[in-house]
């Protein structure tokens, strides 16, 4: 049989591998690709397909057409399991074990469930995207039949992305008078965040009638309710969970070696430090040289890498080191076309932030989306 190389998660960090999957196939190598969606989304513009900016086909990558178009196997499933001395891989749910020469991870993140109550309705995580669709088809249907109340757990890039395109949404709905929306953001708004960007977003989620609430950490989300550690508890229809997300548990689950957040723990060649035939990039990793924090970027700055050490080790060529780079550029989409810019010590607010995003999201998607 060929070495078979096998990517969990089509991810942000696949997306160069995935568009020259040929060249693997062609020297060869099978390809097989496991996702349980057929479509990848691009998160930089969920909130903006939450917002109604976006329709779901103008942010996501249809990972399955790709890889069979290139000659690859799609498998519609979500890893379990990782057995790094036998070198397959499980799937939940299903008996068949996938065999591997290489193995790269990208199986992203997600938000922990902790505070939900689990049969609480109405609750949206921030991840997977997927999750904003069907949020804004209820919000929609909740808003056409009389008031709502939204609130949004969290109070980074993520949450206030979501609140902003919440307001963006109903306004557009005609729901304008009837929409309250809360931002439930701990005990301080943006915490850690650069004093300048954290007032230019509270300016313009104020402007647009986000509720910012700092008087304590989320406890527990119930059905209709929310309920803070300090005893207060307010209602709502719709609650989005978009606190820190951490890494897939794959590799907990499989006794690899992984960092404090559980991700696969790698080296300077994205290579999993106790099997070096295991790879990995995105949120999944821990990079033990220099902790990332959970954007996209760093998936995206990986690609080049991940890509060609996948190659270098079918081939038995030398691995390139990652290098996380310098300082990146956030913008964040505030909801009606308006946005916040930071990088370096610049920061603003307004169109200009947003058209510069827009513009910057629709040019990566479109290298991409085949
Ligand atoms: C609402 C929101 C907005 C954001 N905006 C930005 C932004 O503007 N800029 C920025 O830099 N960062 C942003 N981020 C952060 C960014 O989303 C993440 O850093 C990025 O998604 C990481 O990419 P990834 O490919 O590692 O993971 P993901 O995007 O989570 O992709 C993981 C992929 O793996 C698949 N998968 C998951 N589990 C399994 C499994 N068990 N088996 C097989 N496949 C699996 C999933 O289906 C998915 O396709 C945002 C995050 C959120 C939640």
């Amino acid at each position: 049989m060929s070495k078979q190389l096998v990517l969990i998660g089509g991810g942000h960090a696949h997306m160069v591998t995935l568009a020259r999957l040929r060249s693997f196939v062609d020297k060869g190598f099978g390809v097989t690709v496991i996702q349980p969606s057929e479509y990848h989304y691009y998160s930089g513009m969920g909130p903006g397909m939450l917002g109604g900016t976006y329709q779901p086909e103008d942010i996501r990558f249809a990972t399955r057409q790709i890889v069979e178009k290139k000659g690859g196997r799609f498998i519609l499933g979500r890893a379990w399991r990782i057995d790094p001395q036998k070198q397959l891989v499980y799937l939940e749910g299903s008996e068949e074990e996938i065999p591997y020469d290489v193995l790269s991870c990208n199986a992203g993140s997600f938000v922990p469930r902790g505070t939900i109550d689990g049969q609480a309705t109405g609750v949206f995580t921030a991840k997977p995207i997927e999750e904003l669709l069907h949020a804004q088809q209820s919000i929609m249907e909740m808003a056409a039949s009389g008031p709502i109340t939204v609130a949004v757990v969290g109070s980074g890039p993520s949450a206030i992305e979501i609140a902003g395109n919440v307001r963006q949404l109903c306004t557009r709905q005609g729901a304008k008078a009837t929409a309250r929306i809360k931002l439930f953001a701990g005990r301080e708004f943006m915490a850690g965040g650069p004093p300048k960007v954290r007032r230019l977003a509270r300016t313009l989620l104020e402007k647009k009638r986000v509720e910012i609430n700092t008087s304590g950490y989320v406890k527990q989300i119930e059905g209709g309710r929310i309920r803070l550690e300090n005893g207060e508890d307010y209602p709502a229809d719709i609650v989005f969970p978009a606190v820190g997300v951490k890494p897939s548990p794959i590799f907990a689950r499989s006794g690899l070696p992984v960092g404090p957040d559980g991700g696969l723990q790698v080296n300077e060649y994205l290579q999993s430090i106790g099997y070096d035939t295991i790879f990995g990039g995105g949120d999944c990793i821990y990079f033990a040289k220099k902790p990332l924090a959970k954007v996209g970027v760093y998936a995206v700055r990986q690609n080049p890498i991940l890509y060609h050490n996948l190659m270098a080790s079918l081939t038995g060529g030398p691995l390139a080191k990652f290098s996380p780079g310098g300082e990146y550029l956030l913008i964040y989409n505030l909801g009606d076309g308006e946005g916040v810019f930071a990088k370096w010590s610049v920061a603003f607010a307004g169109r200009l932030a947003f058209t510069v995003k827009d513009w910057i999201d629709r040019r990566f998607i479109r290298t991409f989306q085949e």
